[in-house]
Parts: structure tokens; sequence; C-alpha cells
């Protein structure tokens, strides 16, 4: 059978599912229930179930898709890679070309002097490798009570023990005992949520103190990093307020900490430029990759750090890495991505046409009455849905709205995620001016019939 073209019929296909495989951040006994829809292929920004039903793909995957579905050239070289050498490691005093050209191609794009990279095969892995080489830093520099890593609540820094204790998702914490030890959290910049009667600016610069005020509790010697994304994803695409990466800026500078960006979503071109530190003015020593590194065509993620901090990793062992740990397929599957990136001036026309295209329609979403605020950053962005605007309030029973609205928009050929009540939209970044304009369209539509059933049902009562 060739499962490419010619899979099974639909039903028999979601029984097969239901049977043996377990869904990632699902409940399975439901799912299995009803079944789950089955995508088939793509092309551009656009999916294709196994009905053949066309979905805009609002979500570019999983946040990674950056270049659109559908690139032969990535297949040519992932085949290329695996007929000249499918695998090798880079444990034992060796190395291949694929790995090394990714290295240096990453240390010309990366800011400032990220200029070397640890690789690993996702955005989790990544993550936990920054732990060790936060702690090792500094154990290495005589200061081995510099531990503790300071994250925040709502953050999404991956699913593996570490990644999962970095981040700040409560039910993530609520199963298997984490976080672990020596990770703590302090408020994300989340205004329209967060801020009471504080300006959006007033409000960045609390956020950004407690930072300083947790350095203290935990005593600067005993604290090994700040670790953030610079525009958080899967929390809702919260945009922090001008003030917020400045002051964190001074207070990482300040005292001896250090800053780690969590690129993984905001890294290849998702704000602007090419990494979102670049568009808030970051510094950081340690910069994590993964999802756009390879438009998710093969898994690869990475911890880039500063010379500074290679220096010193580079002068002790490191007893840590992974089998596939710049892995040959995905260096060259990666390295084929950022040449188009590059070559067809992707991130520049995000910059300079597309996202200020989607930001004027975005912008206008605010307008429509179940819409608290609409906020983007770039190609990622996202609406507050309310019962109450003008006191920025939040409906009972967080996420039912959200998955009615979820819902209505799966219906319609369009991709969007709810968080809570939240809706957010992160597309490939070759979504065109025409693509736009089609999901603007379904996103209005689906909020005029979320708003229809929430008034016939009594759950909408502006105040
Ligand atoms: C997706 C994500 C991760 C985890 O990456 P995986 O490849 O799923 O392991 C880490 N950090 C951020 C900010 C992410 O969005």
């Amino acid at each position: 059978m060739n499962v490419l073209f010619n899979h099974l019929p639909t039903e028999e296909l979601q029984a097969i599912d239901a049977a043996h495989h377990l869904h990632p951040f699902t409940k399975g006994a439901d799912l299995n229930k009803k079944g789950a829809r089955i995508i088939t292929r793509a092309k551009g920004s656009t999916l294709t179930d196994s009905e053949g039903v066309e979905i805009l793909d609002g979500m570019a995957g999983l946040w990674c898709v950056n270049i659109g579905y559908g690139r032969d050239e990535l297949a040519k070289v992932a085949y290329d890679q695996m007929r000249e050498l499918p695998f090798y490691n880079t444990f034992f005093q060796t190395s291949h070309p694929p790995v090394i050209q990714l290295a240096q191609k990453l240390s010309e794009l990366l800011p400032g002097d990220l200029n070397h990279v640890f690789f690993a095969s996702g955005g989790s892995e990544a993550n936990d490798s920054n732990i060790r080489i936060a702690r090792h830093y500094w154990a290495i520099k005589g200061k081995p009570t510099k531990k503790t890593i300071i994250s925040r609540h709502n953050a999404y820094h991956g699913s593996t023990m570490g990644g999962a204790s970095l981040g700040g998702m409560q039910p993530m914490h609520a199963q298997g005992g984490l976080p672990i030890a020596d990770i703590t959290h302090i408020d994300q910049p989340f205004w329209w949520g967060e801020g009471g009667d504080m300006s959006p600016e007033e409000f960045g610069l609390a956020c950004a103190r407690k930072l300083e005020a947790e350095i203290e509790r935990l005593g600067e010697d005993n604290v090994a990093a700040f670790i953030a994304e610079p525009v958080q994803g899967a929390g809702a695409v919260i945009v922090p307020p001008s003030t917020y990466w400045p002051e964190i800026q001074r207070i990482c500078d300040a005292h001896e900490i250090l800053l780690i960006a969590d690129e993984v979503i905001c890294g290849f071109g998702r704000t602007g430029n090419w990494f979102g530190s670049q568009t808030y003015n970051i510094r950081p020593d340690v910069m994590t990759i993964a999802k756009g590194l390879s438009s998710g065509y093969a898994p690869i993620g990475g911890s880039a750090v500063t010379d500074e901090v290679a220096a010193v990793l580079d002068s002790d062992d490191f007893n840590h890495g992974y089998t596939y740990s710049g892995h040959p397929v995905s260096c060259a599957v990666a390295l084929e991505n950022l040449r188009i990136l590059e070559e067809e001036g992707i991130v520049d026309t995000v910059r300079a046409e597309t996202a200020p295209y989607l930001e004027s329609k975005w912008r206008t979403l605010a307008d429509h009455p179940l819409v608290g605020e609409a906020r983007i950053s770039g190609m990622m962005a996202a609406i507050e849905m309310t019962p109450d605007k003008s006191a920025r309030a939040q409906f009972a029973n967080p996420g039912t709205v959200g998955t009615i609205m979820r819902d209505n928009c799966f219906n319609d050929a369009l991709i969007m995620r709810n968080v809570r009540d939240s809706m957010i939209i992160s597309p490939p970044l070759v979504i065109t001016k025409a693509e736009i304009d089609v999901l603007m369209e379904r996103v209005v539509r689906a909020l005029d019939k979320t708003l229809a059933t929430l008034k016939a049902d009594g759950m909408f009562k502006p105040g």
C-alpha cells in the first residue's frame, strides 16, 4: 500500500487511530468517541483532510511551518542526505558536513555573539540542555550555588520534565510532580488579563520588577538564569508592554544571571525580524531555537550560546548529549529551509508587507462586540473574547466559549486555536494578502456565529 496517496477510508483510519494511538494533550476517551480529523496533505498555507476538504492553516501546524507546506527542495535534500550519510553521531570526537554548515550558518544569522550551537531534536530537549548549560556554566566558574532558574507563570518551554518545569502551565505541573527543584515562576506581562487599573506601560514595568524582587528573595548567589519567550506563544500570544523588555534587560545586566530567550516560536521570522530578540531589543546569553529552524519538515532544535558562555563550557567535559544532536538529515533540511527563507526574502516580506497588512485588519476585530482586545506581533496574533469589554471581564467556565469559537472556525475551514477564551493565530509566513482576506472573513463569521449562540443561551450579558 502506498500510504501517501492511497490511504484507508476515514472511518477506518479513525478506528485504528482510536485503538492504537495515544494523542498528546488530549483526553483520549473523548477523542476516540468522535474520531480525529485526519490531515492527509498540504500545500502552501492550505491543508487537505481525508475527505478532501481544504482548510486554511492559521497555526502553521504548531507554529512551525514558516515557509509553508509542499516545498520539494526540502524533500530533495533529505533524500540526498539520507543516501550520502543518514546518521552519524557527534559525541566521540567526530563531526559531519551538515552539522558544521548549519552551525556556521546560524552563527551568521543569530544576533550579537551567539556564535555556538548545541543541537537537540526539538525545543523541549533544547530547554533541558539549557538547564544543564546554565548550571554547569556557573559551576565551572566556581559558583555552584547558582542553580535556580526563574521563569514565568503561563510560559511554555516544552513538555519534558525540564521543559514543563520551566514552563508555567498549571495543568502540566499538576501531573507527575512538577516542577522539578530549583525552578521558580514570576508573573507574566499579560496586561489585558492581569493589569488591573495600571496603564500597560506601568504594568510592564511592575511585572519586570518582579524579576528583581525574586532575585533578591532567592539571593543572587543562588540564581543561574531567567528564561522567557520574547512573546509568549502557547500562553495566548502575550505581547509584552513596551516597557517590559528594557527593564528585564536592565535587571539581568545589573545582577549576575544568564538571560535565556526561548525563541522556539519567535525565531526565524515570526515577529517580522529573524529573531524576537531583535524585535524587542533583547541581548540573550542563551537562545532556544526549534520549530521554524526547519519549518517543521524535520525535527531539530538547539541552544545557541555567546562566545563567553561557549568559552566557559569548552573548558570542561559536558556530560550531556542526545543520539540525534546534530542529526545529518535534520541539519540538511534546516539549511535548505534557511536558504529559502533568506533567498526568497520571506522575513522581509513579512516585516514590510504581509504582517502590517494582517495587523491593519486584525486590530479592527477589537470593534466586534465579543472582542476585548486584539493584539499582534508580526505573524502571531490573539483576540480576547469577553462578555464585557469595558470591565475586561472573563467568561465563567473559561474555555467554554473558546471551544465554541474554535469549532466554528474549524467547521468553516479555518484552523485557529483557543487558549481558554483567547483565540490565537500564527499562520505560515508565506501566507498571501488574498489568504489573509479569507482568514479575516472566516474569523469574523465565526465570531458572529459564536456571539449569536451565546446570546441565544443567555451567556452574553454586556455590562
Ligand atoms: C513548542 C515550544 C517548545 C517545545 O518545543 P518541542 O519541539 O515541542 O519540544 C519550547 N518553547 C516554546 C516557546 C515553544 O513554543
